[in-house]
């Protein structure tokens, strides 16, 4: 019996730690095993064993006080691939045994828990779906086809081609052939009609992962995947990726585009697409990305040849994408005919739709009531105390948030700058936009959907809801509406300010647009008539505006990717941006510039910057950024390295101790 484990612990620590067993041990721990151990003289953990030996170390090892489960929690493919995760990403171990775990299974247990026996599933009672149009069969077979060549095709299909139904196809024949299916949505996807759509099919041989259900309901689906009777498909949203699966045949990731794949905070701040083509190449599994608007990288990827491509150009039951007119907002604005955000055109068409009984969806990137307040006589504006950046007012809430670090602050009735009382909102979020619109048309019934309206998932689904059974006339939302919605009686589609979105200050800004928009557009006209879009912008010359109307996408691709060659962005190298954070300023400045001279020194001119971000400081850490930009051949373990190296030569630096840095591989 081996002497030693060595454990991961749910902490931002590198290492693993030691410890030893106890000879007594009535169950002995594998590798993957969930082991309780002390830390410190007061904490206790639970870790997750990586390995076995007799190897003394040479400090003094604490025992472990306890193995929990008879059998593994986190099987050896798991472990391969959260190590994978972690020299990617740049991240430690612990933060991705935190990502990969639910809850509980990280908490240590009030007392042993024996595996349960699950019950037996019956595995006969799926149904077929829709059978498959003329066209659709075809792509499909393309799609295998491809596969012969590819491990990973791309399907572009335009808005309701019927992509969601080639998938339930090729999840029926993957179960067949006794493979484990993982399909993977964006978070906001993932909605009751979809799931609805295919449990009718799959039945109880569906399992579902969504960050709204409970721990308990995770947990108890991470350990169905762990018994000998586990769910052939998962329908899951990002973290789906760190399931135990054991024999996953096929990877479908639906919407492929949506930046919400890429965790921003805390670490890892993995890519849920591209860490699942991994995790299914070495699982030998073929994949199948989706989206009307394919990210920038999967359609460079399918041009070049490392992806398999397949297109559908057209609707299904032939309904045509709907039309799309843009409505010059500036010059409504010059000629005085706007109420509030409206055009006069907008509002014509609103009300022409509900007199047809027909609904409409209206989309403002922005939540909240106004974006800035301000003081008509000296110009002031309210800011957070601890973030660089203005207070969005929340009229519902009679207050203003700060929309980064969520500090809530009252709204001032007297400019506390000149004692002026003329404070003015200034933009308009979704909550002023249902305000003003309901006072324009009284009668119709609006329903908001943002941030602020579907904290919990009975509000989102219930407001979904009311609009399919046409309770609700008019739906308004930020980039929420935008996505999946599959509604029969859409016929306006309202795009309230493009310019917005056109200005962010990303390299991925212009193609979001587009994404965005073309994605909204095609909520309208799924059903019946021919749908309209209604597009307002004060930048109507913009080419990105030209590319919605015609439905251009390979169009925007050409453009967006001439300017990433040239400029050297992705899809044509890999960028890591490097974040540096401190309190004090000055120290933060020094920081970023001796972290810059270092890197430059290894890295020479791939290096950018420092920039100070956007918002510069959240939470009251100062923040500065690097772009390190690499080639796409650099072998990332070795750069790994070399930043890793020197990290710690700087943090090691007296006035940098209390600094931190962090990385976001794939922004
Ligand atoms: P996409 O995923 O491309 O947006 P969907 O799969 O949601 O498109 O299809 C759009 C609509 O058309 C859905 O309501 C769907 O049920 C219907 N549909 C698509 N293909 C078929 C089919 N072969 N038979 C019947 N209905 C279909
Ligand atoms: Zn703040
Ligand atoms: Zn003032």
């Amino acid at each position: 019996m081996p002497r030693y484990v060595d454990v991961i612990l749910p902490l931002p620590l590198r290492e693993t730690f030691t410890y030893e067993l106890q000879p007594q041990c009535p169950t002995l721990p594998q590798v993957g095993s969930r082991v309780l151990v002390p830390l410190g003289n007061t904490k206790t953990y639970t870790g997750i064993v990586v390995r076995l030996h007799d190897e003394k170390p040479t400090y003094a090892t604490k025992l472990v006080l306890e193995v929990p489960d008879e059998q593994p929690v986190v099987l050896p493919g798991q472990l391969r691939f959260w190590h994978w995760i972690a020299d990617y990403y740049l991240c430690s171990l612990g933060d991705v045994y935190k990502a990969a775990l639910p809850g509980t299974l990280k908490k240590v247990p009030a007392k042993p828990s024996a595996a349960k026996a699950l019950p037996a599933r019956e595995t006969g009672d799926t149904r077929p779906g829709f059978p498959l149009t003329e066209v659709q069969q075809r792509a499909m077979e393309d799609i295998e086809e491809q596969w012969q060549r590819h491990n990973v095709c791309l399907l572009h299909g335009v808005t309701s081609s019927g992509k969601t139904e080639i998938y339930i196809h090729l999840m029926q024949k993957a179960i067949e052939e006794g493979k484990q299916v993982l399909f993977m949505l964006p978070e906001i996807v993932l909605t009751a009609q979809l799931t609805e759509r295919l449990r009718r099919v799959f039945g109880d041989r569906l399992g579902v992962y969504h960050s709204r259900h409970t721990d308990r309901q995770r947990v108890e689906l991470y350990r169905r995947m762990l018994s000998d009777a586990p769910c052939d498909i998962v329908v899951g949203v990002r973290s789906s990726i760190f399931l135990p699966f054991r024999r996953l045949g096929l990877l479908i990731i639906d919407e492929e585009h949506e930046t919400s794949f890429k965790q921003q905070d805390p670490a890892p701040r993995y890519h849920a697409r591209n860490a699942a083509l991994v995790l299914a190449a070495q699982h030998g599994a073929k994949a199948l990305l989706g989206s009307a608007t394919p990210s920038l990288e999967s359609y460079h990827n399918a041009l070049c040849g490392k992806y398999g491509l397949v297109t559908l150009r057209t609707r299904f039951a032939g309904m045509q994408l709907p039309d799309i007119e843009v409505v010059d907002a500036q010059e409504m604005q010059r000629k005085k005919m706007m109420t509030g955000i409206f055009t006069p055109q907008l509002l014509a068409h609103i009300r022409h739709a509900l007199e047809q009984r027909k609904q409409v969806i209206l989309f403002q990137n922005r939540r909240g009531y106004a974006p800035v307040m301000e003081c008509r006589e000296c110009g002031w504006t309210p800011r957070c105390q601890q973030c660089d950046v203005s207070l969005t007012v929340h009229r519902s809430l009679s207050r203003m948030v700060c929309h980064y670090c969520g500090a809530v602050y009252d709204i001032p009735t007297v400019c506390p700058n000149c004692q002026g009382r003329d404070l003015s909102s200034r933009g308009y979020g979704t909550e002023r936009i249902e305000q003003q619109l309901q006072r324009i048309l009284p009668e119709a019934r609006i329903a908001r959907m943002d941030l602020d309206t579907t904290r919990s998932r009975q509000s989102y689904e219930q407001i979904l809801h009311d609009f399919e059974q046409g309770h609700t006339d008019i739906l308004i939302g930020t980039q929420m509406v935008t996505k999946g919605l599959d509604f029969d009686n859409v016929s306006l589609v309202g795009i309230l300010s493009a310019d917005q979105m056109l200005a962010q200050p990303d390299f991925r800004s212009y193609e979001r647009a587009f994404q965005l928009m073309e994605q909204v557009a095609g909520r309208a006209g799924r059903k019946g008539e021919r749908g309209h879009v209604l597009l307002q912008t004060r930048d109507a010359g913009n080419d990105i505006v030209h590319q919605v109307v015609a439905h251009d996408y390979e169009g925007m691709y050409r453009q967006q990717a001439e300017e990433r060659e040239l400029f050297h962005y992705p899809p044509f190298c890999r960028v890591v941006f490097v974040y540096l954070k401190h309190r004090n300023e000055s120290v933060v400045e020094s920081l970023a510039a001796d972290m810059a001279a270092l890197m430059r020194q290894i890295f020479g001119q791939r290096v950018l910057g420092p920039d100070t971000p956007p918002v510069g400081r959240v939470q009251l850490m100062h923040i500065r950024k690097l772009i390190l930009k690499v080639e796409l051949t650099a072998p990332m373990s070795a750069v790994r390295q070399r930043l890793l190296a020197l990290q710690t030569q700087i943090l090691g630096m007296k006035p940098y101790r209390a600094a931190q840095i962090y990385y976001d591989v794939d922004h």
